[in-house]
């Protein structure tokens, strides 16, 4: 069995997979599957929200995937690490994979459903089954923890005046404050309440922490606007949270495009949610930044 430097590094890797899964929305679980020198053969996390897949656990990934690659249903040259205790269906399917050796960093929480822990399935397997626990368990009981609270957030419709204002109150931090954008450049004739104008706030435990707004361009098109998250919240997942609230709200709306004219450096971040160039890279006139237009389709 590998030493136990070698086995709080490999967690230490499991939980950079956990942040993916967070970044996604899915639940903070990931896995790896390690040989007895302790290099890495399979990395996966959980996507059963982004799947719609409820089985689509962290090991079920992660196991579906490795004996794909290798061609193999047969497991058990291998050492499962995950940064917190299996459920009993990724429990059981590890050991039809014949897995044999599991390091879990975290305990499972208790209202688990079914209640069926890690250990009463070993007590019922046969051969054996080795578990090591508790491999950086602070440290992955933190990251999960906080990972719940960022569940603890919802996005809205900005509807009464003193909602508008939070929302301004916000961008005045961020594109003024921050970034040197004159507040007449920011605050524009579609900060009111108009047919065309749709405001949003995230909140995250009560506080508002990030709004936009989009424009109607035309019945099928709306264009983003004004995404601002407070800078301690930044890299968080808010904003893609934020985002995925406005194009369902558009899609409900019957909307089929949402366009954006994004700062370049945040290219990256919406390509991964699925936007796509429409324009070279441009300097803003009003505010001497770089620029560039995405476009998603939304149905
Ligand atoms: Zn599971």
């Amino acid at each position: 069995m590998i030493d136990k430097v070698l086995q709080e590094n490999l967690m230490r890797i499991v939980m950079k997979e956990v942040d993916i899964a967070i970044n996604e929305g899915n639940s903070s679980f990931a896995a790896i599957l390690i040989d007895e020198k302790g290099n890495i053969i399979g990395k996966a996390h959980n996507t059963a929200k982004t799947e719609n897949n409820p089985v689509l656990h962290a090991e079920i990934n992660l196991i579906t995937e490795v004996c794909k690659k290798l061609n193999t249903r047969n497991l058990s040259e291998y050492c499962l690490i995950s940064n917190a205790w299996s459920c009993s269906m990724c429990m059981s399917a590890s050991i039809k994979a014949k897995i044999k050796n599991f390091i879990f960093g975290a305990l499972i929480e208790d209202d688990m459903n079914p209640n069926i822990t890690i250990f009463d399935i070993r007590e019922k397997a046969n051969g054996d089954v080795n578990i090591i626990t508790g491999v950086l368990e602070e440290e992955c009981k933190q990251q999960i923890e906080n990972a719940r609270k960022l569940k603890e957030v919802k996005v809205k419709e900005v509807s009464p005046q003193e909602e508008l204002e939070i929302c301004k109150e916000i961008r005045k931090k961020v594109f003024t404050d921050e970034q040197g954008i004159d507040v007449e450049v920011d605050i524009d004739k579609y900060d009111n309440f108009n047919n065309d104008t749709v405001h949003f706030l995230i909140y995250l435990n009560g506080e508002a922490i990030g709004t936009s707004r989009y424009i109607k361009l035309s019945n099928e098109k709306v264009q983003l606007q004004r995404l601002a998250i407070k800078k301690e919240y930044r890299k968080k997942g808010y904003a893609s949270q934020l985002i995925k609230f406005m194009e369902e709200y558009a899609k409900n709306r019957g909307i089929d495009y949402l366009e954006l004219h994004a700062q370049y450096y945040a290219r990256e971040f919406y390509e991964k949610l699925g936007y796509l160039p429409i324009s070279e890279k441009y300097i803003e006139r009003e505010t001497g930044i770089e620029h560039i237009n995405m476009s998603k389709k939304l149905i």
